[in-house]
């Protein structure tokens, strides 16, 4: 039987391509890519000439029939999404539960991923947190998951796109109270950056600045500075990175 590797891909920096990846995208048999034109790029850059098939949150039944049935053949897959670790907050889970329900092996690589990229610089405990990714679009739905969650002790991670952005500080803010947070913009492009403040501070520096870009929100838990010191700034603080590729 073949193998399927979930390969991760940079978020931004061609640079955060993995060796490991590069070798096993170049030795599979195929590769199935969420946007085949998206990761023909990519592949063009390393100089990877394996086939590729699509498969993505519209075609994931039938192409993830084909992919297993490949699989039971003997063949050799790699799952790739646009960016960063497929699965996480991507397509690929009904794939990686339909290989090993086949008894298929799922072979996983590390690589890049936003959430834990933006955890780990952003000043907010790292012992413990809750990944969240992306918040329903709806209002309501929104305000009901938050309401879920703002027990929580851990550090929360969420994707969010930037036309979005005000409305959801403005409900987590409601829901939340006015906690500590982060907004990581940009993670390993050219201009990456950190925005450190409270929910208020940040909702103010929105309303005065274009919101461009991908970022990931990081709001830190419940009662976290009851006894834990760790989240130590004071006033807003937007520090920019520049990242050479
Ligand atoms: N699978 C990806 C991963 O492992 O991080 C996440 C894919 S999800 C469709 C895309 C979202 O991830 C964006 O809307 C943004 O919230 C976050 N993201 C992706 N790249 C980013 C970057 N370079 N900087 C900040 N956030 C990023």
């Amino acid at each position: 039987k073949g193998v399927l590797y979930i390969v991760p891909t940079p978020i931004g920096n061609l640079q955060d391509m993995t060796f490991r990846a590069v070798d096993t995208l170049r030795t599979v048999h195929f590769i199935a890519a969420e946007d085949t034109r998206q990761t023909k790029k990519l592949l063009n850059h390393f100089d990877i000439h394996t086939p590729l098939v699509s498969y993505h949150e519209h075609n994931k039944e039938a192409s993830g029939e084909k992919i297993i049935a490949a699989l039971l053949e003997g063949k050799h897959v790699a799952l790739v999404s646009d960016a960063g670790t497929p699965t996480i907050s991507d397509p690929g889970y009904e794939l990686v539960k339909g290989a090993l329900n086949v008894n298929c092996k799922v072979i996983p690589l590390p690589g890049a991923n936003a959430a834990v990229t933006a955890l780990t610089a952003s000043g907010l405990p790292t012992s413990h947190f809750y990944f969240y990714g992306f918040l329903p679009r709806h209002k309501k739905e929104k305000k009901k998951e938050l309401e879920q969650l703002k027990h929580i002790k851990d550090t929360l991670i969420f994707y969010e796109a930037p036309h979005r952005l005000q409305e959801t500080l403005a409900i987590m803010h409601h829901v939340f109270g006015n906690r500590k947070m982060v907004v990581a913009r940009e993670l390993t492009k050219r201009f990456e950056q950190f925005i450190r403040g409270t929910i208020e501070e940040v909702m103010h520096w929105a309303e005065h600045h274009e919101i461009r870009g991908e970022f990931c929100l990081l709001i830190e838990g419940n009662h976290v500075t009851l006894n834990d010191e760790s989240v130590w700034w004071d006033h807003l603080t937007i520090v920019e990175h520049v990242n050479y590729y």
